[in-house]
């Protein structure tokens, strides 16, 4: 059996991971993605419409993260790499370098998650930090959830509707918009 170039596991004895090896169809698996994005982008345009803040803000990394690791798997990776991320093995990288090399290789961007900006209190921050604290649920996402004034709120639905319209197009996601 191959072991795994990153890793050096036999990842391939695995029933699963030999069957996303041995049957690894990049726009089949970008297709499953796509599904699991539309699911979590109609979940958020619920969570917004009956103002479930904490819910909506927890999904903000799920979606984006689902959405350039749909672009990775599909334009990027290659079979072993793929493989090796489904291992659950430690990742070959994280999600802030996931989405520099989308941003890079696809849109021939910087990534703006790591740009820094200046809160109202004048606190530096990162749409990154928003992202990580609330995937971790860390202390930090529950006071930010808190003490976040309805209005931001409000301006974070209102914005979340463009990404909605934007992003669903995409991947030629439609139904029931
Ligand atoms: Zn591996």
């Amino acid at each position: 059996m191959a072991k795994c170039p990153q890793c050096g596991e036999d990842h391939l004895s695995d029933p699963v991971l030999n069957f996303i090896g041995m049957w690894y169809n990049p726009s089949s698996l970008v297709n499953e993605y796509a599904d699991v994005l539309e699911e979590v982008l109609y979940s958020m345009r619920d969570d917004a419409a009956n103002n479930r803040r904490g819910a909506f803000m927890s999904r903000l990394r799920d979606y984006k993260e689902c959405f350039f690791k749909a672009l990775w798997v599909g334009l990027i990776a290659t079979p072993d790499q793929v493989v090796h991320d489904a291992s659950g093995a430690r990742p070959q990288f994280m999600f802030t370098r996931l989405a520099k090399q989308v941003s890079r290789d696809i849109f021939g961007t910087e990534s703006a998650f790591s740009r820094v900006h200046v809160s109202p209190e004048n606190v530096e921050f990162t749409a990154m930090n928003v992202l990580n604290a609330s995937t971790h649920m860390s202390p930090l996402f529950v006071q930010y959830r808190r003490i976040l004034p309805d209005a931001s709120v409000q301006q974070m639905y209102k914005w979340w509707t463009t990404v909605f319209r934007k992003t669903l197009p995409f991947f030629g996601m439609s139904r029931g918009c």
